[in-house]
């Protein structure tokens, strides 16, 4: 696909802006009042009975904030972050040696949690459930079986595909939230407080028409932000102003929706080549040389909920508002 302000990977620059622009306490932590709630209760109860909370799943799209809360749940008990994912884990080895590094009130971070393979998940169940671990020491006749017992810790996961996770793993959180995509409101909060940190001056109008073109995601408003500020400052002496915003959203072909044109060119596809849909996902990944997980994970969960694609048993298919808003008519 094109260049995409959504690009799934992440810099090295980048994951250095991102650390000093993450709230740092959940009163920091705009929007999800919901979540937030529930977690703050979770974290004062477990407080009060000197234990850390229990085991947290974060799911939904990209860049809402998932590492962000685990962050801060770590901090607001007390105790370090130790961070991984899904993919990582290759062998129950490797899980056994992060967790029985972590002192009481840790949190074990697992990104991508959908991602863990079988045997370390099975793995992963009973020190979940009972804080202990059964190690297998030794192969063929001569392996024996220790105990070994963890210190109280919560472990946060995190996913985009809730679906995609065992019932027997989900079972094992007592925490469940989803992070729902922010709103206006919230990601003009977002911005500001990113602006005073990164020491940006920021117009008004210009932080609502970045807010609006963020597809509700603060690390797209985070980024847009940022390449706004190179416009600034090569055009506009510094100053973040709406023009240099519009000229910044124009150049990344980002239009009033916040689609940039990978999006278009998915909706695009579907129409001229599908008819409109239903197409399957993995027809749209080998066309348009992307990863299927990334289609689903990343592209489609904002097209649906702005009510351009759907997904249905047959495949995807676009809407009337897709085709109206890319300005085609239905043949
Ligand atoms: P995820 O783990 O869901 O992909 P992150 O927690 O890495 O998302 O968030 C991406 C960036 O967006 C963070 O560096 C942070 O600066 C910003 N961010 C996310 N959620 C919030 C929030 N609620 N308030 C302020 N900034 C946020």
């Amino acid at each position: 696909m094109t260049d995409t302000i959504l690009e799934p990977t992440i810099s090295p620059e980048e994951i250095q802006i991102d650390a000093s622009l993450r709230p740092k306490s959940l009163s920091d932590f705009v929007g999800q009042p919901r979540l937030k709630q529930s977690l703050e209760l979770a974290l004062a109860a477990a407080k009060s009975r000197h234990e850390p909370i229990d085991h947290v799943l974060l799911y939904g799209p990209p860049g809402l904030g998932k590492t962000t809360l685990s962050h801060i749940i770590a901090s607001e008990q007390g105790g370090s972050i130790h961070v991984t994912t899904g993919p990582a884990l290759t062998r129950a080895g490797d899980l056994a040696a992060l967790l029985t590094n972590l002192e009481e009130g840790d949190v074990l971070f697992i990104d991508e949690i959908h991602r863990l393979n079988k045997v370390v998940e099975e793995t992963l169940y009973s020190g979940m459930e009972d804080r202990r671990l059964d190690l297998v020491l030794g192969k063929g006749p001569a392996a024996r079986t220790v105990t070994v017992d963890l210190k109280p810790f919560t472990l946060v996961g995190a996913t985009t595909m809730y679906g995609s996770l065992s019932g027997p793993l989900r079972s094992r959180f007592g925490i469940i939230n989803k992070l729902e995509y922010y709103s206006d409101t919230d990601l003009s909060s977002v911005l500001t407080r990113s602006a005073n940190i990164l020491k940006i001056q920021l117009d008004r109008d210009a932080v609502l028409a970045l807010a609006k073109r963020s597809r509700g995601t603060p690390r797209i408003a985070n980024r847009l932000l940022r390449r706004s500020r190179d416009t600034a400052q090569i055009h506009h002496h510094n100053h973040l102003t709406l023009q240099a915003v519009n000229d910044t959203l124009t150049l990344l072909q980002i239009d009033e929706l916040g689609l940039d044109a990978s999006d278009r060119e998915l909706l695009t596809r579907i129409i001229t080549y599908h008819h409109g849909g239903p197409v399957g996902v993995e027809t749209l990944s080998s066309a348009l040389s992307e990863d299927a997980g990334t289609i689903e994970e990343v592209y489609e969960p904002f097209l649906i909920q702005q009510g351009l694609l759907a997904r249905t048993k047959a495949g995807r298919v676009v809407t009337d508002l897709a085709y109206k808003h890319l300005g085609l008519a239905k043949k």
